[in-house]
């Protein structure tokens, strides 16, 4: 069988960038078939997620300040081992190195995969040449803003830009938990070797979604009655896979609660929904040794492939109060959201008050909100000379304990200030599109001639229809141009194809996934009808020009 990823350069889905240059792997230009099929992939997300959960969508900029990727960690963990070739100089990851010889490499420390290579004898894979000692490559492409050269990097997740904007987005919401808020765009990782095609990118497209919630009501989803019955093919953990409906999994502890496991199941959902078979979807829950630290619990939805195995498409996790919290810290900015309780407590309280005329005189103009961070601070994390350490312009600052009094008051309490936890479904929309575009293709003998064809759903198809004319003479050419315009202006998106015969046409459009074709013929001039064929089943049927937009749309 042809590989997709050929079909796919040959017919304008898919071409490796910059070619007339050398090229450079890791980079991928979706020609225009494959924009418009990514487009319709792109809808669909933003039909379930954005229309149908109001998860509301944010666009925020791709190059970020190195404060946020500081906070979140990306500078100073986010990086694959590398290793390198003392002959040719090529670099290699080196997990994936010692993964294709054969060694399960998750959660190995970089000391036992360097062992495991030279026990395994791993050499240079393009030269044979000896390899060099691992050493750390952080993925993050960095840059300088400005003149100034302000240090920034180009985002490796999109998620970051939510965070940051969590007081705003709060607000947007009306002050009310949970609410969830996504973001479909380009994200950057300098991968070290990518060699796996559209699955390893250096530039691609993610579309996440946060979720933020009452940690303390996670338990429950409002929605979850709606589908606690669908069947999901699990591997949960160190456990044997199974396949079981989600509200038993919850029940049994299996995924961590309701919440999660909502957006466990509308992602296997969306899943089908573009087309990926059921049978072919499966949801593997992290062992404890991979699984990051800041998560709870996490998922990766995966899809089998013929030509790379078991792929992770989507992550799903439970990211708790760590993205929060770490940006409270690195900004001194209080990220926290109010829950009432459900009736007033008076409670009596230990608070720390500020003497501002005291802080006046030694912060000056930052004393208001040297103020604000002493009140907000906890009694609790005092030292022991009774000063107080508080994080102010990214720096620790040490306010003496003259600056402030420790009080006790009795006060009614409407409710409390928390950090919301975050559930994230991560969706990597270049390998949704690889595995779309796999299970679709297939090639298969029809009359005693092979046949390609794209069985891709309607609803992601590049077109919905395509328009031919039998011959191009006797007015039948002027004719389909009609049906043509007809359709355009019904809104569907139609392919216009008028060279080479008919059966070369057909050909053609089953090998991009047309759904449906219409040929203008002889008997269209008699009685104003034509022939509508089906990808799928090659079958014909003669519709009416007056009736073909209303039947094409109820079809598709
Ligand atoms: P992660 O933040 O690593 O969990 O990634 C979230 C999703 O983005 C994954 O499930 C993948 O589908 C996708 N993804 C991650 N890295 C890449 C990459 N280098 N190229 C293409 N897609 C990726």
């Amino acid at each position: 069988m042809e590989d997709i990823l050929e079909l796919a350069k040959r017919r304008g889905f898919l071409w490796p960038s910059f070619e007339i240059y050398g090229g450079a792997s890791g980079f991928y230009d979706y020609g225009p078939l494959g924009a418009a099929l990514k487009n319709r992939v792109e809808n669909l997300w933003r039909r379930f997620f954005v229309i149908g959960e109001g998860y509301m969508e944010i666009s925020s900029p791709n190059l970020g300040v190195s404060e946020i990727f500081v906070a979140s960690g990306h500078v100073g963990h986010f990086a694959d081992p590398v290793v390198s070739c003392s002959e040719c100089g090529e670099s290699f990851r080196a997990d994936h190195l010692l993964k294709e010889s054969g060694v399960e490499t998750d959660g190995m420390s970089y000391e036992e995969i360097e062992s495991g290579l030279k026990d395994k004898g791993v050499i240079c894979i393009s030269c044979g040449g000896e390899l060099s000692k691992i050493s750390t490559f952080n993925l993050m492409f960095k840059t300088a803003i400005g003149a100034g050269g302000r240090t920034g990097y180009l985002r490796p997740e999109t998620a970051q830009n939510i965070f940051i904007l969590f007081n705003r987005l709060y607000e947007f919401y009306r002050k009310k938990l949970p609410f969830g808020v996504a973001q479909l765009g380009r994200a950057y990782r300098n991968e070290i070797s990518p060699r796996q095609g559209l699955l390893r990118l250096r530039e691609f497209s993610q579309a996440e979604i946060e979720v933020f919630v009452d940690p303390r009501s996670k338990e429950t989803h409002p929605r979850f009655s709606e589908v606690a019955k669908v069947k999901l093919n699990m591997v949960p953990g160190e456990r044997p896979e199974a396949e079981m409906v989600a509200g038993e999994a919850v029940k049994k502890g299996i995924i961590a609660h309701e919440f999660l496991a909502y957006h466990i199941v509308r992602t296997y959902q969306y899943l089908v929904g573009v087309g990926i078979p059921s049978d072919k979807i499966r949801f593997r829950q992290h062992k404890k040794t991979e699984m990051a630290h800041y998560a709870c619990d996490c998922w990766d939805a995966e899809v089998r492939t013929e030509r790379y195995g078991w792929v992770e498409v989507v992550g799903i996790a439970d990211r708790t109060d760590y993205d929060l919290k770490s940006h409270i810290t690195e900004s001194g900015v209080d990220m926290s959201a109010f829950v009432r309780f459900d009736a007033a407590q008076v409670v009596e309280k230990t608070i720390l008050a500020p003497h501002m005329k005291k802080l006046g005189p030694v912060f000056r103009k930052d004393a208001g909100l040297v103020g604000e961070l002493i009140s907000n601070s906890d009694p609790t994390g005092l030292k022991g000379d009774g000063s107080l350490d508080i994080t102010f312009n990214g720096e620790s600052v040490n306010v003496k304990p003259e600056m402030f009094e420790v009080k006790t008051v009795v006060e009614r309490v409407e409710g409390e200030k928390i950090v919301p936890h975050v559930i994230e479904p991560s969706f990597g929309i270049d390998r949704i599109i690889y595995c779309i575009l796999e299970s679709a293709h297939r090639e298969e003998e029809r009359s005693g001639e092979m046949r390609t064809v794209l069985s891709l759903k309607p609803v992601v198809a590049p077109y919905d229809v395509a328009v031919f004319s039998l011959v191009s003479k006797d007015g039948l050419d002027e004719k389909a141009v009609e049906v043509f315009e007809q359709l355009k202006e019904k809104g569907l998106l139609v392919l216009f194809d008028t060279s080479g015969t008919i059966g070369r046409r057909y050909a053609r459009s089953d090998e991009i996934g047309v759904p449906k074709a219409i040929t203008v013929d002889f008997r269209t001039l008699d009685d104003s009808t034509v022939t509508v064929r089906n990808r799928d089943t090659m079958e014909q049927e003669r519709v009416k020009i007056d009736e073909l937009a209303q039947v094409l749309t109820k079809t598709l």
